[in-house]
Protein backbone atom coordinates (compact mmCIF):
# COMPACT_ATOMS: atom_id res chain seq x y z
CA UNK A 1 0.00 0.00 0.00
CA UNK A 2 1.08 3.40 -0.73
CA UNK A 3 2.08 6.46 1.54
CA UNK A 4 -1.69 8.10 1.20
CA UNK A 5 -3.12 4.62 1.97
CA UNK A 6 -1.19 4.76 5.09
CA UNK A 7 -1.80 8.19 6.01
CA UNK A 8 -5.50 6.97 5.60
CA UNK A 9 -5.43 4.20 8.09
CA UNK A 10 -3.62 6.26 11.30
CA UNK A 11 -6.39 8.83 10.45
CA UNK A 12 -8.70 5.68 10.68
CA UNK A 13 -7.28 5.13 13.95
CA UNK A 14 -7.09 8.27 15.16
CA UNK A 15 -11.02 7.93 14.69
CA UNK A 16 -11.21 4.61 16.73
CA UNK A 17 -12.33 3.10 13.90
CA UNK A 18 -10.87 -0.38 12.21
CA UNK A 19 -10.01 -0.74 8.81
CA UNK A 20 -10.90 -4.51 7.06
CA UNK A 21 -9.71 -4.74 3.66
CA UNK A 22 -11.26 -8.24 2.75
CA UNK A 23 -14.56 -9.61 0.16
CA UNK A 24 -18.11 -9.33 0.52
CA UNK A 25 -18.03 -12.67 2.56
CA UNK A 26 -15.95 -12.24 4.87
CA UNK A 27 -17.14 -8.75 6.13
CA UNK A 28 -20.25 -10.41 6.80
CA UNK A 29 -18.82 -13.00 8.58
CA UNK A 30 -16.60 -11.10 10.47
CA UNK A 31 -19.26 -8.12 11.37
CA UNK A 32 -21.83 -11.10 12.29
CA UNK A 33 -24.62 -9.34 9.99
CA UNK A 34 -25.22 -11.01 6.88
CA UNK A 35 -27.60 -8.05 5.73
CA UNK A 36 -24.04 -6.95 5.14
CA UNK A 37 -23.75 -8.91 2.22
CA UNK A 38 -26.71 -8.50 0.26
CA UNK A 39 -26.40 -4.67 1.25
CA UNK A 40 -22.70 -4.37 -0.42
CA UNK A 41 -23.13 -5.66 -3.48
CA UNK A 42 -21.88 -3.11 -6.25
CA UNK A 43 -20.04 -1.35 -3.10
CA UNK A 44 -16.61 -0.75 -3.10
CA UNK A 45 -16.38 -0.17 0.98
CA UNK A 46 -18.78 0.93 4.07
CA UNK A 47 -18.51 3.00 6.64
CA UNK A 48 -20.24 1.49 10.16
CA UNK A 49 -19.53 4.48 12.71
CA UNK A 50 -21.45 2.54 15.24
CA UNK A 51 -19.62 -0.59 14.69
CA UNK A 52 -16.41 1.45 14.73
CA UNK A 53 -15.58 -0.32 11.47
CA UNK A 54 -14.33 0.65 7.61
CA UNK A 55 -14.43 -1.66 5.43
CA UNK A 56 -12.74 -1.54 1.76
CA UNK A 57 -13.51 -4.09 -1.10
CA UNK A 58 -10.58 -6.41 -1.60
CA UNK A 59 -11.19 -6.08 -5.63
CA UNK A 60 -12.61 -3.11 -5.50
CA UNK A 61 -13.62 -0.83 -8.96
CA UNK A 62 -11.69 2.27 -7.68
CA UNK A 63 -8.18 2.31 -5.92
CA UNK A 64 -8.56 1.54 -2.58
CA UNK A 65 -7.12 4.63 -1.20
CA UNK A 66 -9.75 6.34 -2.65
CA UNK A 67 -12.56 4.55 -1.40
CA UNK A 68 -10.91 4.86 1.92
CA UNK A 69 -10.55 8.53 2.00
CA UNK A 70 -14.11 8.68 0.72
CA UNK A 71 -15.39 6.28 3.97
CA UNK A 72 -13.62 8.53 6.60
CA UNK A 73 -15.73 11.26 4.82
CA UNK A 74 -18.45 9.40 5.92
CA UNK A 75 -17.17 8.76 9.11
CA UNK A 76 -16.52 12.65 9.81
CA UNK A 77 -20.08 13.58 7.93
CA UNK A 78 -22.44 10.76 8.14
CA UNK A 79 -22.33 9.31 11.57
CA UNK A 80 -26.28 8.11 11.92
CA UNK A 81 -26.57 5.06 9.01
CA UNK A 82 -30.69 6.07 9.27
CA UNK A 83 -29.81 9.51 8.30
CA UNK A 84 -27.26 8.09 5.33
CA UNK A 85 -29.94 5.36 4.00
CA UNK A 86 -32.58 8.06 3.86
CA UNK A 87 -30.04 10.56 2.12
CA UNK A 88 -27.73 8.04 0.53
CA UNK A 89 -27.50 9.77 -3.08
CA UNK A 90 -26.56 13.43 -1.83
CA UNK A 91 -24.47 11.50 1.02
CA UNK A 92 -22.19 9.83 -2.05
CA UNK A 93 -22.02 12.49 -4.03
CA UNK A 94 -20.40 14.46 -0.61
CA UNK A 95 -18.00 11.93 -0.02
CA UNK A 96 -16.54 11.30 -3.38
CA UNK A 97 -15.83 15.24 -3.30
CA UNK A 98 -13.95 15.03 -0.57
CA UNK A 99 -12.12 11.93 -1.37
CA UNK A 100 -11.55 13.67 -5.13
CA UNK A 101 -9.99 16.89 -2.88
CA UNK A 102 -7.73 14.20 -1.00
CA UNK A 103 -6.28 13.07 -4.29
CA UNK A 104 -6.13 16.53 -5.97
CA UNK A 105 -3.90 17.83 -2.96
CA UNK A 106 -2.01 14.51 -2.73
CA UNK A 107 -1.35 14.55 -6.56
CA UNK A 108 -3.36 11.74 -7.49
CA UNK A 109 -5.05 11.00 -11.17
CA UNK A 110 -8.79 10.84 -9.87
CA UNK A 111 -10.74 7.93 -11.73
CA UNK A 112 -12.25 9.99 -14.47
CA UNK A 113 -15.69 9.34 -13.90
CA UNK A 114 -14.99 11.42 -10.39
CA UNK A 115 -13.61 14.41 -12.18
CA UNK A 116 -16.46 16.34 -12.33
CA UNK A 117 -18.20 15.36 -9.36
CA UNK A 118 -20.44 18.38 -8.69
CA UNK A 119 -19.92 19.73 -5.28
CA UNK A 120 -23.01 19.12 -3.39
CA UNK A 121 -22.09 20.96 -0.44
CA UNK A 122 -20.18 23.40 0.27
CA UNK A 123 -16.47 23.65 -1.19
CA UNK A 124 -14.91 24.80 1.75
CA UNK A 125 -16.29 22.24 4.36
CA UNK A 126 -15.24 20.05 1.85
CA UNK A 127 -11.27 21.56 2.13
CA UNK A 128 -11.74 21.30 5.59
CA UNK A 129 -12.80 17.46 6.22
CA UNK A 130 -10.06 16.69 3.11
CA UNK A 131 -7.65 18.55 5.27
CA UNK A 132 -8.96 16.79 8.55
CA UNK A 133 -8.29 13.17 6.82
CA UNK A 134 -4.96 14.36 5.40
CA UNK A 135 -3.75 15.11 8.92
CA UNK A 136 -0.94 12.16 8.83
CA UNK A 137 0.16 13.03 5.19
CA UNK A 138 3.61 13.64 4.81
CA UNK A 139 4.22 14.77 1.21
ZN1 LIG B 1 -20.17 5.99 0.26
Amino acid sequence: MDTLWEALEKYAKYLDMEVFVCSRAEISRLVGNLDYQRKMVGVDGFCDYESSLIWVYNRSTNPKSFVLAHELAHAILDRDLSEYWKNKKRYELRANRVAAIVYEKTSRILPPWFQFTPPEFDELTAQRIADQILEFYIA
